[in-house]
């Protein structure tokens, strides 16, 4: 078998491995069922435990509250932009966001569809560097949308934004998801692409509080109302039933790890390294502002556009995919979501302090 490298990937992103290795079991038999997960059918009693133990991890991990449903829905977090809008913004009400990268600005687009949008804030003017302190909300918002971790940028709200009672806040978690311990009571709604920290692209997983279900318009398409999924247990069509498995597998591993304090403790001697090492380099620069880094994707530049591809050729002929930058901040981008191994971490640090020598 080909050795596997180091994935710095953003998303889809690096799994663990002894999730990949069960899965590669359970492609042929399910168990002792004798047939694949991708070959049950959604409604077996196999799958039924596997749909049953993936949404008692979910709620067991992240302390999710009764009066909440966790479902797994389809067309990714990006579906999740005009759902929650269709389902919680009329034409004469006002949603408000706060706009932290292209992320929060697509979301934004979609609500404007259906509704009224108060930019709460923006970063926008120093291209997403940093996550803004002042944030100023409409007078009766139908509900207050954030971004928690901002994929391309590299930065993460340390804990959630402040709203007034009773406005539900939603939060798109999509690349910091269960890296960290998370309070669900204080959102309406938590929701993620599954492709960073739970799972094959495709899916996202959404926790969402039961009278923000019952709140949306039943003359929409059957499919788009949450009420659907929610009374059907996502099993109103058939589900993505290997992303859920998959999800299962990794919320299992997550909780063999010790669980949420755990994974912080790890995912902060992990980034933390890499912030200590481009702090002192005199080459490598990190680009987000210090206080809001985010512990998953280290965004860093040399300078000079020439430098960077150098440096990332030679990372990649060395073993370390993935690292370049996305396209509007450039340089480099160190995805280490909670599967991503600290060896990696050290490997790269290793192989900076070399290419730093080398162009001293
Ligand atoms: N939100 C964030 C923060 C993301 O990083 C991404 C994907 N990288 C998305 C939303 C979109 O997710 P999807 O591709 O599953 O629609």
């Amino acid at each position: 078998m080909t050795e596997r490298i180091y994935n710095f990937s953003a998303g889809p992103a690096a799994l663990p491995l002894p999730v990949l290795e069960q899965a590669q079991k359970d492609l042929i038999s399910l168990g002792d069922t004798g047939i694949g997960v991708l070959e049950h059918s959604h409604r077996s009693k196999a799958f039924l435990a596997v749909y049953e133990a993936a949404e008692s991890l979910c709620r067991e991990i992240a302390g999710v509250p009764d009066n909440y449903k966790v479902l797994f829905l389809q067309g990714g977090a990006s579906s999740q932009f005009y759902m929650i809008p269709m389902n919680l913004l009329s034409k004469d009400q006002t949603a408000d966001y706060l706009v932290t990268g292209s992320w929060s600005k697509k979301a934004v687009k979609e609500a404007k569809v259906f509704g009224n949008v108060n930019i709460a804030c923006s970063s926008e003017d120093k291209n997403f560097s940093y996550i803004p302190e002042a944030v100023s909300l409409s007078e009766k918002p139908a509900y207050v949308h954030y971004t928690s971790n901002n994929t391309i940028y590299g930065t993460e709200f340390a804990t959630e934004p402040e709203v007034p009672a009773g406005v539900p806040l939603i939060c798109d978690a999509s690349s910091d998801i269960f890296s960290r311990p998370i309070d669900i009571s204080k959102y309406g709604i938590v929701y993620a692409g599954a492709q960073k920290n739970l799972g094959p692209s495709g899916m996202a997983l959404v926790i969402i509080r039961d009278d923000l279900i019952e709140q949306g318009p039943t003359d929409i398409p059957t499919m788009l109302q949450y009420r659907t999924h929610s009374e059907a247990g996502s099993m109103f069509n058939t589900p993505p039933t290997f992303g859920i498995y998959v999800l299962g597998q990794v919320l299992q591993w997550l909780k063999d790890q010790g669980g949420l304090e755990a994974v912080q403790q790890k995912n902060r001697a992990k980034a933390g390294k890499l912030y200590d090492y481009l702090e002192q380099s005199s080459l490598f620069k990190p680009t987000a502002a210090k206080q809001d880094r985010s512990l998953m994707n280290v965004t860093f530049v040399t300078g000079d556009a020439d430098l960077d591809a150098q440096f990332i050729a030679q990372a990649t002929a060395a073993g370390l995919d993935g690292l370049k930058g996305h396209r509007s901040v450039g340089g480099m981008r160190a995805s280490i979501y909670n599967a991503f191994p600290e060896a990696g971490v050290d490997k790269l640090i290793e192989m900076m302090s070399q290419f730093e020598k080398e162009h001293a």
